[in-house]
């Protein structure tokens, strides 16, 4: 199981699908990735990465903005309907980890009027943003950004989580509690990975993620908001692991 996002200058599918293909060997059971350009386009498949390597390709998607992911299953078979990203509206979400909450979560956004398409955990955390943005939970959230924070608020468990939206296009929000997260910085953009190994083909300056981080990429840079809500720098690390 693996996330990986990218906000690029260039076409990110190429490092979204070599990230995945990187992460495989933490076992996966299916694959999927979702790409802006003008609005969200998504792929999933079972299997292997390779699977999704012929959709994507089939479907001629590439973008500068994206978010991809193996699943592991905690919650819902091995299906494609329940692969990552899970979307609502124009928000899509990847996740690694469990959400212990979930169904008393789900129990609340379906009073709120969401339908679920999957028998996932993490879908209810696409609906909980969305219900952030709409103003259903709190006053509505100004951004995408401060719309994760306040949504991770309520997420009981652990997470590594990257959210992208078509409302949004130049935007990539990554979140962390519990599982590894980090971010890589390059010349030609910011990107995000559960793992050191799948961000060496862009870039060895990294980012490690602190518990309870929210962090938003955009082609200017990258903030980071902590636990409380405050906006913290941390240290870029250079790896030394080799490509
Ligand atoms: N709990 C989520 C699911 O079952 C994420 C699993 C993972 O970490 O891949 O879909």
């Amino acid at each position: 199981c693996g996330v990986v996002g990218a906000v690029s200058d260039n076409d990110s599918i190429p490092f979204l699908l070599e990230g995945l293909a990187t992460l495989e060997y933490r076992g996966y059971d299916s694959a999927g990735l979702a790409i802006l350009n003008n609005g969200l386009h998504r792929a999933r498949a079972m299997g292997r990465v390779a699977e999704l390597v012929d959709k994507v390709a089939a479907e001629g998607l590439r973008g500068r903005v994206g978010i991809a992911h193996t699943r592991w299953a905690t919650h819902g078979v091995p299906a494609e309907r329940n692969a990552h990203p899970h979307v609502s509206g124009g928000l899509a979400v990847v996740h690694n980890g469990i959400i212990e909450n979930y169904e008393a979560l789900r129990d609340q956004l379906r009073e709120l009027g969401y339908t679920f398409s999957s028998d996932t955990d993490t879908e209810t955390i696409a609906h909980l943003i969305q219900a952030c943005l709409k103003g259903q939970i709190g006053d509505p959230a100004e951004d995408l950004f401060s719309a994760v924070q306040r949504a991770v608020g309520y997420l009981d468990g652990a997470f590594a989580l990257a959210v992208i939206s078509e409302d949004e296009s130049e935007c990539l929000v990554i979140a962390r509690e519990g599982s590894p997260l980090m971010l890589g910085i390059a010349d030609e953009g910011y990107y995000a990975a559960s793992d050191a190994s799948a961000l060496l083909s862009v870039t060895k300056r990294m980012v490690y993620l602190e518990n309870g981080d929210v962090a938003q990429l955009t082609p200017d840079g990258v903030t980071i908001a902590d636990l409380s809500g405050r906006l913290v720098e941390r240290d870029i690390v250079i790896s030394n692991l080799s490509a």
